[in-house]
């Protein structure tokens, strides 16, 4: 049996590891010239770069699993100290309350007190405890939901730069559904959401041992990349860079797929190369779940770090970085080196900036507009005088999927129209972005399309 992976990110290779262990030939084919696709780590003058993701949730098993397996646990660092994230609100910078979820509080006193949000935001808030359940059946987006329920308020000021980012996108677009299906049933078992995450709280603090949930790798998360291709490699998978995958076929033993300037045939594929491609590549054989493809939007951001010596600052640059809420140039900050161990040099201060496209600037202002706009940021919050000693700009440009309303029925319907064909779509276009929901995703879907064609090949005509 022949696998064909196509598209080489974190979701692809993950497949390709599956389909080694499942016993399939498997060959990774992959447009660009380097694997990992939005996983990127450039390492140079003592410094450790991350384009991309900087950090995967070890709450999810897939990525540590992964890790184990390839023998690198030994590498698996956690967030500097205590987690120290900060919001900042109309000018000002607060800590995030003791106790705070991804929307809601666990603890009734830090959210009473906090400066986020005012007195009227608060007693908005209180009005969950006393409102009937809200849901019908449909999904709805989540900036609406909590609104009704909470109010605006916390919308703007925690809900949005909370999990907007993690899209580029707002929560008025974003699906309860498929981003955060636990506040349904929370509001199915409790009613009241806050009561549900006051009590979801106490059983979490009744379990010692909780901390940063965040883990990375001693050099990067690129280490993932490089050792699981060399594992790949050394058992027997054909790892192919520069292979733009332009068009599938159907034929008699099994699948065609046509490249540039070559073709090759496999009994099974997975694709792992985002919505739009894969509509793109779906779309004569399998024109429904092409369209259910299509239909996801792509968000788009740009990720600008800065170097700057230790003196530029007033003081010491402890915090771990914090989010923007309201109209900033930037969504979220990230001081990669008091956040991480071994991320700049000593005497360094390494700090990484989130440019969403949410008003459009990003995509038309130059890098050097883009990095003008950052500096400038970080002047004004932090006190850094002078220029950076070293800029990096890395643009991502329409590859992140957003999970808006309605995204679970357009997932279902890919599901359900490739379920009987060997051909199975993976990685962040469909069941989750985080980097262990993508290697969990390739590793189920290379599974399911080989089990497709073993257990009763499809009759083509
Ligand atoms: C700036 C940023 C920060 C992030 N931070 C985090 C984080 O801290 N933690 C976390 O868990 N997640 C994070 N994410 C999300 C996570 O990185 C991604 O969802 C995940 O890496 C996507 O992996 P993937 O394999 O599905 O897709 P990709 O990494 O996009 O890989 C797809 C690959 O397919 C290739 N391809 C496309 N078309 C073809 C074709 N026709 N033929 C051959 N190859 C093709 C592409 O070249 C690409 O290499 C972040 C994402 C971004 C952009």
């Amino acid at each position: 049996m022949r696998l064909a992976v196509v598209g080489g990110g974190i979701a692809g290779l993950a497949a390709a590891w599956e389909g080694l262990r499942q016993g399939a030939d498997v060959v990774l084919l992959e447009a660009s010239d380097r694997l990992g696709g939005k996983i990127l780590t450039e390492r140079a003058g003592g410094r450790i770069v991350e384009h991309g993701p900087d950090s995967f949730v070890a709450y999810r098993p897939a990525g540590l699993e992964l890790i184990r397996e390839l023998g690198l646990e030994d590498q698996i660092i956690a967030t500097h100290g205590t987690r120290k994230v900060q919001l900042r609100s109309r000018g000002r910078m607060h800590p995030l309350p003791d106790g705070m979820g991804m929307v809601l509080p666990t603890k009734m006193w830090p959210f009473i007190r906090t400066g986020i949000l005012s007195p009227w935001d608060k007693v908005r808030a209180g009005l969950d405890l006393v409102l009937p359940r809200l849901l019908g059946s449909e999904d709805v987006a989540i900036g609406d939901f909590l609104g009704r329920r909470l109010g605006k308020g916390i919308v703007r000021k925690f809900a949005d730069p909370m999990i907007g980012g993690i899209y580029g996108a707002t929560v008025e677009e974003l699906s309860l559904d498929a981003v955060l299906p636990s506040l349904r049933v929370s509001e199915r078992d409790h009613r009241s959401l806050m009561l549900a995450s006051f009590a979801q709280g106490r059983s979490a603090r009744a379990t010692p041992g909780a901390g940063s949930p965040f883990r990375t790798l001693s050099e990067g998360l690129g280490s993932l990349v490089e050792r699981l291709s060399e594992a790949l490699v050394a058992q027997g998978a054909e790892l192919r860079t520069g292979a733009d995958v332009q068009r599938l076929e159907l034929v008699a033993a099994g699948t065609r797929l046509v490249l540039a300037d070559d073709e090759l045939e496999a009994d099974a594929v997975v694709l792992a190369t985002g919505p739009a491609r894969a509509a793109r590549l779906l779309a004569e054989a399998e024109p429904e779940a092409a369209a259910a493809l299509a239909a996801i939007p792509v968000a788009s951001t740009a990720v600008v770090t800065l170097a700057y010596p230790r003196e530029a600052f007033p003081g010491p640059v402890t915090s771990h970085g914090w989010l923007e809420a309201g109209a900033a140039p930037v969504s979220g900050i990230t001081i990669s080196s008091a956040k991480w161990a071994g991320r700049a040099p000593e005497g360094e201060v390494l700090i990484r900036a989130f440019v969403p496209d949410r008003v459009g600037a990003m995509s038309t202002a130059s890098d050097e507009e883009l990095l003008v706009a950052v500096q400038g940021h970080i002047a004004a919050v932090l006190g850094a005088a002078g220029a950076p000693t070293a800029t990096w700009v890395r643009r991502w440009r329409h590859v992140m999927p957003k999970y808006t309303v309605g995204h679970l029925a357009r997932v279902a319907t890919v599901d359900r129209a490739l379920e009987p064909s060997g051909w199975r779509v993976a990685g962040s276009a469909l069941h989750g972005v985080g980097v262990p929901d993508c290697i969990a995703d390739g590793r189920a879907q290379a599974k399911a399309a080989l089990a497709a064609i073993t257990s009763e090949p499809r009759i083509r005509s």
